[in-house]
């Protein structure tokens, strides 16, 4: 089955409505976020401006927005540069001045006629007592009343697309929106008092008042309702269809297992016992596994993994562990290595930095099977990558991930468990988004013997003070993170400033100072975190938060520079790379004031809490989940329609009524079930939908 006709209008390129040429198509792409009709239809009015009052002149209200009928008079040109050019207007209740600045005198005399009866709309201000309209919005002739005479919606708009031209645009849109079948349940939609899905997407173009501007009006929580369903739905059909090929059955490991843990300086938390216990149950029935291991950074999930992975390779398979950077790739592969070493089993590491040779050996250790445990980047499931027997895949995801990559993934490696990781606290709305189709471990427990870090908050002004009490920290044997913001989306311009800082810091610690950035080649990045690693640095400068899984327990002190630009989730994830061994840290948020209300309320939930639960919740409270930004950091899946911070019921609802849908009609078979397709179809759930054309 490929995509219903019907949608066919909702999938054409923007450039096919009028008035969008070549040159638009591109701003109002970027402006919308995507190329199609649909992308348009979705970028929804944020204000209204109610052009309906239809009194006279004379009742027309100082300040307020009047659409008015007016003769025109008189036209008096501007006598000297800087004064504006007046017309006098009339009807039958009084006059009113049009006044323009910087006017076109042949563009007036054509627009406004003297003696000439035109519709004007504008805001109505009194002037010396007199009822004026500076540059009214617009302008016609008595019969285009009608258009002009309404609630008129205001867009987001970007530098060359104004609200006319869009409100244009968007006018022939809506007349391409088509009738779709129902995929909503009807009692359920009628419960909601929620109108058709043609007559929602046009309502929310057409605002009568504030209230269909809110997130909560039945417009709108249908369209965002529509979303979630297809995310959730889109999930569940994934992971029955995983669930539904033939896994493996592995006992836990015994013999390698009382080796690796024999050899480990401690002993597993709790919470790490509870969640191998969850994974070996999973590992040892034949339906695959799908699990996620949640925990804060420096919970130790990666001991927790290892352990996992050694159920696989002791029943004579090959484990995979995939981390989102070379450096954690290749720190992964030394904290485990003296492990593999105590347990005799085989491990390599594989990145995109192999080539020629050596990664030809490696590639054939993997192949036939010399290669027990494989450790590496995503190069590890690139196509030319062949596994002699895999048996497990990890994926360290620290924020990296997204859930379509993970899809690809495992459904390219049918029947091999999954087990991904993530250091990133998810609010639990979110996570149900983005991890929807995964069982939940939780390493809610840190390993004993950690001291709180001391977390405080500091005025940029105040630099100089805090570099020399880095001076006498690191002199005692302390090493430094001191990172700077992304400033731009320009990385050029971010490593300016790194460089910038690195430079004065140098002046003070010289030689023992370091610097990373993005642009630096994997080679020279492993290099200088090396010597982070070693302890021949003390401070190192990084751009960006491109090394956030790297454990250096010396570090104990963290300096954030402009604070107040990150979001909450990812202080909270850098933070996390100190307070890893037995001495007190510190992070130094350094802000530059004044501080908005709601950077100062991140701040101090940073200080005054370690918990990254908490945290996340806080974070989804203060900006909403419509921070693309933010969630696209965080791999997370991003929603057109729906507002987590709002629409969190409508998403559990929508998980529930996925859930049945699939246990009654897991083939969208029947009538709802078709109608549900053309909700995947519009939503381009391509992975749900990829089940449907094979069958
Ligand atoms: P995560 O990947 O969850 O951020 P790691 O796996 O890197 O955390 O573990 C952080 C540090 O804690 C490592 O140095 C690890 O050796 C140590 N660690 C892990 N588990 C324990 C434990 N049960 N007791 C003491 N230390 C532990
Ligand atoms: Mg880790």
């Amino acid at each position: 089955m490929s995509r219903p006709f019907d949608l066919d209008p909702l999938f054409r390129p923007l450039a096919i409505l009028p008035g969008v040429g070549p040159r638009n198509a591109l701003l109002l792409e970027k402006l919308v976020g995507g190329p199609k009709v649909l992308d348009l239809l979705w970028h929804r009015p944020v204000d209204f401006v109610d052009r309906r009052f239809s009194g006279g002149v004379a009742q027309a209200q100082n300040g307020r927005v009047a659409t008015l009928t007016l003769t025109v008079g008189k036209h008096s040109p501007s006598k000297r540069k800087g004064f504006p050019y007046r017309i006098s207007c009339h009807d039958d209740t009084g006059a009113i001045s049009l006044v323009f600045f910087h006017a076109k005198k042949d563009w007036l005399l054509k627009q406004l006629p003297e003696g000439k009866s035109v519709i004007v709309s504008g805001r109505v201000e009194y002037f010396q007592g007199q009822p004026q309209m500076v540059h009214p919005d617009a302008i016609g002739k008595p019969e285009e009343r009608s258009l002009i005479e309404r609630i008129e919606p205001i867009y987001p708009l970007t530098q060359g697309i104004t609200n006319k031209l869009l409100n244009k645009i968007i006018a022939s849109a809506r007349g391409m929106i088509p009738e779709l079948p129902e995929w909503q349940d009807e009692a359920y939609k009628k419960r909601h008092g929620w109108p058709d899905w043609k007559d929602a997407l046009l309502a929310v173009h057409a605002p009568q008042g504030e209230a269909e501007l809110s997130p909560l009006h039945p417009a709108r929580a249908r369209l965002a309702y529509d979303e979630l369903l297809a995310n959730q739905l889109t999930l569940i059909l994934v992971r029955e269809h995983q669930r539904a090929v033939e896994g493996r059955s592995y006992a836990p490991s015994a013999v390698l297992r009382e080796k690796v843990l024999a050899a480990l300086p401690f002993t597993l938390t709790g919470a790490q016992q509870r969640s191998l216990s969850e994974i070996d149950a999973d590992m040892q029935r034949p339906l695959r596994m799908l699990r996620l291991l949640q925990g804060d950074v420096g919970s130790g999930k990666t001991i927790v993994a290892c352990l996992a992975m050694l159920n696989a390779v002791e029943a004579g398979h090959q484990a995979a562990l995939m981390a989102p950077t070379e450096i954690l790739a290749r720190q992964h592969a030394q904290t485990l290595a003296p492990l593999m070493r105590a347990a005799g089993i085989r491990a390599v590491v594989l990145t995109g930095r192999d080539k020629g040779k050596v990664r030809d050996t490696l590639l054939s250790q993997i192949r036939n099977g010399a290669a027990q445990i494989i450790i590496g980047t995503h190069a590890i499931f690139q196509r030319d990558v062949h596994y002699h027997d895999l048996g497990l895949a990890v994926i360290d995801e620290q924020h990296r991930f997204g859930v379509q990559q993970r899809l690809e993934l495992a459904s390219k490696n049918e029947g091999v468990d999954l087990l991904v990781m993530t250091a990133t606290p998810i609010p639990r709305t979110l996570a149900l988004t983005a991890y929807g189709d995964l069982d939940v471990s939780k390493l809610d427990e840190k390993p004993p013997g950690r001291k709180p870090i001391d977390t405080l908050l500091l005025p940029v002004e105040k630099m100089d003070t805090l570099i020399e009490r880095l001076r006498t920290k690191t002199r005692e044997g302390h090493r430094v993170y001191w990172v700077c913001p992304l400033v731009e989306e320009s990385e050029l311009i971010d490593l300016a400033a790194a460089e910038e800082r690195f430079d004065i810091l140098r002046q003070t610690f010289g030689e023992r100072t370091g610097l990373i950035h993005g642009r630096m080649k994997p080679t020279e990045k492993d290099a200088v975190m090396e010597r982070f690693i070693a302890g021949d640095l003390d401070i190192l400068v990084s751009t960006t938060v491109i090394e956030v899984g790297v454990n250096v327990p010396e570090a104990t002190i963290m300096v954030i520079e402009h604070a107040e630009r990150f979001g909450l989730a990812q202080l909270h994830q850098l933070r996390g790379r100190v307070g890893r061994g037995a001495d007190q840290s510190y992070c130094f948020l350094l802000f530059s004031g004044p501080l908005g209300v709601t950077a100062k309320e991140r701040l101090s939930t940073l200080r005054d809490t370690e918990d990254g639960f908490i945290i996340a919740e806080k974070d989804l409270e203060l900006r909403g989940s419509g921070d693309l930004l933010g969630l696209k950091q965080s791999g997370m899946a991003t929603f057109r329609l729906a507002d987590l911070s709002a629409h969190g019921e409508l998403l559990a609802a929508a998980r529930d009524d996925a859930k049945l849908i699939v246990s009654k009609d897991s083939e969208l078979k029947t009538k709802r079930g078709a109608a549900l397709r053309t909700l995947l179809y519009l939503f381009e759930r391509d992975q749900a939908i990829a089940y449907f054309q094979s069958g």
